[in-house]
């Protein structure tokens, strides 16, 4: 019974994730466009025809539709429903590690903020300065119950100093929306999770770069959007930067 019960939590927790998820996908196509997004309805980008509510249920919807317009076939972007678990997947990754809490929330706010900053960065190499700024609302709060000062105030610099110090030095290296992104969730994180957050990062970031030197030798493609690495990075520490950095400790008997 009391698995049963779980199950069904955990169930609601993920579906919550998912309508979250919905709402993220209307601000990832809106706010590019500077369209306002509590204005109108939901439409297909294709006919215009406006979506019907029992149309747009999370997930469900779309394989009951089998990622169609019910009114024109047009495709829809199977983005959709990849945005929309991925959220709820997150969602109930910080529901694991925090259950339902005042940290559940702002933990879960935030990292839906960056999922939107990282879609919008892939989309349209810029990070958002609206959406950067938004992240200061959970860090706000979670800087009230937590007011580990210090930490969160190296935490702003520790990372993002090095990356504009070397953007200083070599042009374009990192964007400034990169380096605001990381600067405020290193007031979020504190200076020790910010720190592994920049090194999944660049670790990732790197990896793709290389990869992408590799496969385009002519056509050398200059610039990527490094912000999705920063988020994974962010996230990661977030919600398991504790445990990396133990586990990491562990391996050199130093603590
Ligand atoms: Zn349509």
């Amino acid at each position: 019974m009391l698995y049963f019960v779980y199950f069904c939590l955990y169930f609601l927790v993920f579906f919550f994730g998912c309508c979250v998820g919905s709402f993220l996908n209307v601000l990832i196509y809106r706010i590019p466009k500077r369209i306002p997004f509590w204005k109108g309805r939901s439409y297909c980008p294709a006919c215009d025809a406006v979506i019907k509510p029992y149309d747009l249920i999370p997930l469900f919807s779309y394989f009951f539709l089998r990622g169609k317009c019910r009114n024109c076939n047009h495709k829809i972007s199977n983005r959709y429903p990849l945005v929309e678990s991925l959220t709820g997947l997150i969602a109930l990754f910080i529901f694991r590690e925090y259950d339902l809490s005042i940290e559940f929330i702002l933990c879960f706010i935030f990292s839906a903020l960056l999922i939107t900053i990282a879609l919008i960065d892939i989309d349209t190499l810029t990070i958002s300065n609206e959406l950067v700024i938004s992240l200061l609302i959970p860090t706000a709060v979670s800087l009230v119950i937590h007011p580990d000062w210090l930490s969160r105030a190296i935490g702003f610099f520790a990372v993002s100093l090095p990356m504009l110090i070397l953007t200083l030095i070599i042009p374009e290296s990192f964007g400034g929306g990169d380096i605001k992104l990381i600067a405020i969730c290193g007031l979020m994180l504190g200076y020790q999770n910010i720190l592994l957050a920049g090194f999944i990062a660049l670790l990732l970031g790197g990896a793709y770069g290389v990869i992408l030197l590799i496969k385009s030798k002519d056509n050398r493609k200059k610039h990527f959007a490094f912000g999705p690495f920063l988020c994974v990075g962010i996230l990661t520490a977030m919600l398991y930067g504790e445990w990396i950095i133990n586990q990491y400790l562990q391996l050199f008997h130093l603590n």
